[in-house]
């Protein structure tokens, strides 16, 4: 027997979880289709996981690096890796309990199974059929790997988060942000760690001195950076060591190579060929700004768009979907202009608006005034190790409105949220200039560089 639901969602990670709550609070009967673990990406092999490990490594930088200056003698005896890894995933096995709770408080019931179209209306999902004028697909994505020889020895983000031992020597592959940070969290947690990207420079979409800054302070901590390095084949010694050899000629040997590099959709086993769902060329959903799919009563949030592939957008497009199909709102979407994010890099980058490149690719060069500051925080000021804080403000025209914002070094992962609000809100220059410093932060740059 087909059951019938007002809203079916296929995908239960950050998009899909919260829009199927929102629909459920205002009302909605909703099915929730999950072949997974709850949560998705995000809480099982994305932000979650990977915050926990960078945390775990900036903890060990802090005390072998900097305890000294103040006075500590602060030796670590001993690292249980698996220690970390098993408290990990005990929070995350807590975030899912969590999730649940959250779902059954909307009233928003979850099968565990993976899903595909019928029709457009209509869904199999294990032995059952389900059917709902309303459907979301928020399917996400999973890691790309290069279609090289002997890849298959070769572990991507998700094969990360399921290792027990620190490997001790590591080659991470890929210019991303994903790439930045696991090389980052690697070489924190004492691996030999060398990064591997095909171009001249990593983070390519991200203003540039945010890339060249990053790789500076990997160098000065020890990473091996190697641009221009295109891998060509993978081999595995007898020794079970991994032979890694590019197309310039260097080979490394390592104990684990990891790839970050790219993600691709989930939509080639959904039986979207039995809806007008259309995809663009990489096999992303094709959405107009309101999330439609170019099939009536078929949406699509998050990574499965192609668009920018980060948790709170995804949630903040589904939420905002359902307050459009279930709460009347009928001009409720998202914007994605000027969304702040943060990467997990040693230092941390964070990052809203437009690059210099793209503001004077926009505006003009002569519409451009850029204002810099380089600083050493507090925090440096008593050890042997001092470590800079870069930031780039780029504003636009005579008023000077800051259209980006750009900044690395310490501490700016948790100061950029609340600027991000003053640059979507339209602030300039003057502004910033008007809003007394907090003394002494490293977040009072920010409002008085000259
Ligand atoms: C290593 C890593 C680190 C990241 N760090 C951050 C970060 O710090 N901050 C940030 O904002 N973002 C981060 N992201 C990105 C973030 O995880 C994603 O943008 C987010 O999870 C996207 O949510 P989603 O709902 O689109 O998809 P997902 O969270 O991927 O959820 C999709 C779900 O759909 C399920 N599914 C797939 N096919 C089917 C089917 N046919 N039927 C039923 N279920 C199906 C999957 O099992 C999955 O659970 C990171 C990603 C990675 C890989």
């Amino acid at each position: 027997m087909v059951k019938t639901y007002d809203y079916i969602v296929i995908g239960g990670g950050s998009g899909g979880i919260a829009s199927a709550n929102r629909a459920g609070m205002h009302g909605a009967k909703v099915l929730l289709l999950e072949g997974g673990a709850i949560g998705g990406t995000c809480v099982n092999v994305g932000c979650v996981p990977k915050k926990v490990m960078w945390q775990a490594s900036t903890m060990r930088e802090m005390l072998e690096r900097d305890m000294a200056g103040y006075g500590f003698d602060a030796a670590i005896r001993s690292f249980d890796f698996r220690k970390l890894v098993q408290n990990r995933e005990e929070y995350i096995e807590f975030l899912h309990t969590a999730y649940q709770r959250g779902l059954d408080s909307n009233h928003v019931e979850r099968v565990n199974q993976y899903a595909q179209f019928i029709d457009e209306q209509t869904i199999k999902a294990g032995e059952e059929t389900y059917t709902a004028p309303n459907i979301l697909i928020a399917v996400g994505g999973r890691p790309k790997k290069l279609g090289i020889p002997g890849e298959e020895y070769a572990i991507d983000s998700n094969g990360f988060f399921a290792l027990e031992e620190l490997p001790k020597r590591v080659v991470v592959i890929g210019a991303g942000y994903v790439a930045a940070e696991l090389a980052g969290t690697v070489l924190g947690l004492g691996s030999e760690t060398h990064w591997a990207f095909r171009k001249d420079h990593p983070l390519r979409s991200f203003d540039e001195m945010l890339s060249s800054k990053a790789v500076e302070h990997y160098q000065k901590s020890g990473m091996m950076v190697h641009p221009n390095a295109v891998p060509k084949f993978i081999e595995k010694k007898e020794s079970g060591e991994l032979l890694i050899c590019f197309e310039n000629g260097m080979d490394i040997t390592a104990d684990c190579i990891i790839f970050g590099t790219g993600r691709e959709p989930n939509t080639d086993r959904l039986g979207l060929e039995n809806t007008a769902v259309q995809l663009d060329e990489k096999g992303y959903v094709k959405v107009d700004k309101y999330q439609n799919t170019t099939q009536k009563g078929i949406y699509a949030v998050g990574d499965v768009i192609g668009k920018i592939d980060l948790t709170p957008v995804a949630i903040a497009a589904g939420r905002r979907l359902s307050e459009r199909l279930f709460n009347g709102k009928t001009e409720e979407y998202l914007d994605y202009e000027t969304i702040p994010t943060v990467i997990f890099t040693h230092p941390p980058i964070g990052t809203v608006g437009l690059t210099e490149k793209e503001a004077i690719a926009k505006y003009g060069k002569e519409q451009i005034k850029l204002y810099r500051s380089t600083f050493t925080p507090m925090y440096f000021a008593l050890g042997e190790y001092r470590q800079k804080c870069d930031i780039k403000m780029v504003c636009v025209g005579q008023e000077e409105k800051i259209v980006g914002l750009h900044a690395i070094g310490l501490g700016v992962d948790e100061m950029l949220q609340g600027f991000a609000v003053a640059v979507k809100m339209g602030a300039t220059k003057k502004d910033f200039d008007n809003t007394v410093a907090i003394h002494p932060t490293g977040a009072e740059e920010f409002v008085t560089m000259r």
